[in-house]
Formats: structure tokens, sequence, C-alpha cells
């Protein structure tokens, strides 16, 4: 039997796979403006959903280190793939932003300040590792000692429904990460996919009050123990089932004390500074700005982007880069990731989706580095400061 009534956080219910458009029917009737999966020029990317049918349905995906390639399922999941090239940064933090403009007038300048659009988002389909980095980007723009009005805006109205991964990839070691494949922070609402030879339907839990308020919009039924069982065992499965692991005991300590393994060097002869691992990784920040004119030199504009470590000009001071080498660019990025970043923000910088793997023009991997170094590790004196 169908119900409507308000439920607590935290118990489950049942959607049916007709339930999902109508899930997505009242966030666009509340005004959310609804962001998922889509397949898009060969890959899931992320973009605004109209309704279910835009989802990647019958869709799944093949990736290992320096290649994705979308894959016919013989079913007709929902969620049948495993995270794209586009990760939630680019609704939160976008790539391109104007800041301001600035307008000559008689005398001098008049500055306009950006009207940052105050769009509500509805995130569809966020998996438990994106949770993560969506947690870990809030401490760096949120929780610091400076706050990302652009950020702040964004964040502040996003309603999330995560859906647990059944299968993950080849590149995939969230697991390993503690960041998935369950979702268990940061979601309004989660959903497992229940798929079998004559049933298709969503197991689903309630994270918060917002979550609850926009269910009892939504037809749905209570789970049962049975379904619930269902939903431990597509989790366990996909747990044990992760393409990739990594060994986090100690990793910090295991950077800091080889900043001068050989490895770093084999790596720089495979690197290409394309900067493509830190465009697809979900908890990468860094920016620069730009400014730019019109020819008359009556408009001007100031862009903040998306900038990247791999790059020289990230580390230009006066005199040159301070970065200059490979070596040094890959060694900073994968440092700073899984050693600096914990100094800085208390957390892991990553969550192991495996983009960077994938996402990799020549499939370096960023598991593999770590365990390359692990087992020729160099003890050193630690340092004391
Ligand atoms: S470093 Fe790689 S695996 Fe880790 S979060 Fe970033 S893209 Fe994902
Ligand atoms: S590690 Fe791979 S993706 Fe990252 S900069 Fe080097 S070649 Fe590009």
């Amino acid at each position: 039997m169908m119900e409507t009534s308000k439920k607590e956080i935290g118990s489950y219910f049942i959607l049916a796979r007709d339930g999902f458009e109508e899930l997505i029917g009242v966030l666009q009737k509340q005004s959310y403006s609804v962001f998922g999966p889509t397949v898009r020029d060969g890959a899931i990317i992320y973009d605004k959903l109209e309704s279910a049918s835009d989802l990647p349905v019958g869709w799944g995906d093949e990736q290992e280190g320096g290649h994705y390639r979308l894959k016919k399922r013989n079913d007709q999941a929902y969620f049948g793939y495993v995270v794209g090239p586009h990760s939630w940064k680019k609704f939160l933090h976008p790539a391109s932003i104007r800041l301001w403009q600035a307008k000559r007038e008689k005398n001098g300048f008049q500055v306009i300040e950006e009207n940052d659009s105050t769009e509500k988002f509805a995130f569809i389909g966020v998996r438990s590792c994106e949770l993560h980095a969506i947690l870990i980007q809030d401490k760096i723009f949120l929780k610091g000692k400076f706050v990302d009005p652009i950020y702040k805006k964004r964040r502040e109205k996003i309603f999330m429904v995560a859906v647990n991964c059944a299968e993950p990839g080849g590149t995939c070691f969230c697991a390993s990460m503690e960041t998935g494949p369950k979702a268990t922070v940061g979601f309004d609402l989660a959903l497992t996919e229940v798929l079998t030879k004559n049933e298709h339907y969503f197991v689903g839990t309630i994270g918060t009050e917002k979550g609850a308020a926009l269910l009892e919009r939504v037809p749905h039924q209570s789970a049962d123990e049975k379904q619930l069982k269902i939903v431990d065992e597509i989790i366990s499965k996909a747990a044990s089932q992760m393409g990739r692991s990594m060994e986090t005991a100690d990793v910090k300590e295991l950077l800091y004390q080889n900043d001068d393994h050989p490895r770093w060097e084999n790596v720089a002869a495979r690197c290409l500074t394309c900067a493509n691992c830190t465009m697809v990784c979900p908890t990468c920040f860094c920016t620069t700005v730009e400014d730019v004119t019109d020819v008359t030199g009556q408009h001007a504009e100031r862009w903040r982007k998306w900038d990247s470590c791999f790059t020289m000009d990230f580390s230009y001071i006066h005199g040159g880069s301070v970065r200059r080498s490979v070596k040094s660019r890959y060694r900073q990025w994968m440092t700073h990731k899984l050693a600096t970043w914990v100094d800085q923000f208390e957390t892991s910088g990553c969550v192991g989706c495996g983009r960077c793997i994938t996402w990799c023009p020549v499939g370096i991997d960023i598991t593999e580095e770590v365990r390359a170094i692990r087992e020729k590790r160099i003890e050193k004196e630690a340092v004391k400061v």
C-alpha cells in the first residue's frame, strides 16, 4: 500500500521505479533545478534532467588506467554505471566564473558586483565517495578562516539524493579510503537500486528533515527486513569488487620520509603534466584569476578559473616557477592529496573515486605509486620542528 505519511530520519522506504519520476517531478515543483547523470559525447556526465528518461538507462561503463568506454547493459538499470569525468564540484565550485565587471566612467571606473545564480540545485545519483568529496570541499570553502561566498551560496540550497554503488569500476578504491560504497553521511535521501529478473525498485533511507518532508509528497512504501537484507548484500558485494585499493596506514609519514625516492623520477618520465587528474578530481580546488578588457578599454572583467599544480605558472613567483621539474609537480600533487592535506584540513584529499587513474592519458595510478614507494621505502630520521 502506498504511503505519504511523514517518516523519521533513518527510516527505510521503498520507491517503485515509476516513483523515481515522481521524485524528480516533486523536486521540480519545489523549484529545484534537477541535475544528474546522463549520456553525452560517449561518457556519463552530470547535466540538467527533465525526467527520469534522461538518466543513463541501460548504460554501464568499463574503466581502467587511461581507459573509459560506455557499455550497453543487458538490463534497464538507471544507475548501473561508475562515476565519469564530471564531479559535482562543477556546480558548487564552477570551473570558470566572473567575479566582477568594471565600466569606465568620467572619473574612473564603476565596479559592478556579480549577482551569482540563486538557483536551488537537486543532485540525483550522488555516490558515497562524492558525498565525502563534497564534505571535504565544505571544510576548505566553509570551515576555514575564509569562507568562499560563491560556494556557500550554492551549497546552502542543495537537495542531495545519493545512490549507493552496486558495481564499482576497475579504478575504484573507496572501500580502502573508508568513503564508500555505502552512503552514510551528507545526503537528504539515499537509495539503493534493486534490479532482478522480475523486479526493479529502490530501497531508500532518510538522512534529513528536508528529505523526510520531500518524501511525504512522493508515493512510497515501508521497507521490510528482506529488502534491507538485499541492500546489505548489494553493498557488501560492491565493497568486495573494487578494482583498486590503497593502504592508507602511515601514508602521510611514508610520503614525508620519501621525498627523494627514485619512484618520483620514474613517474615523471611518464607524466605529461596535462593536469587532467586535477580537473577530474572531486576535491582539487585550486584557482587562478584572469583580468580581461575589451578593445576600447571601456569595460574590464575579472574571472576565476580552475587551475592546476601541474602547470608551470601555478608556482610562478618573481624570477620563475618554484616547481620547474615534472617530478616536483607530480610529487607536490600526490603528497598534497595524501599527506599535507591531512595537516591542513584533518582529512585525506583523496576519496578513492578513481577518476585520476581513468582519465590520465598514460594511466598513471595513484594507488600504484603509493605501493611502489611503500615497497622500497626509505626510512629517514624524523625532522623535529
Ligand atoms: S586523487 Fe584521484 S582517486 Fe583520489 S579523489 Fe582525486 S580523482 Fe579521486
Ligand atoms: S598524472 Fe596523468 S593526468 Fe595527471 S598530469 Fe600527469 S599525465 Fe596528466
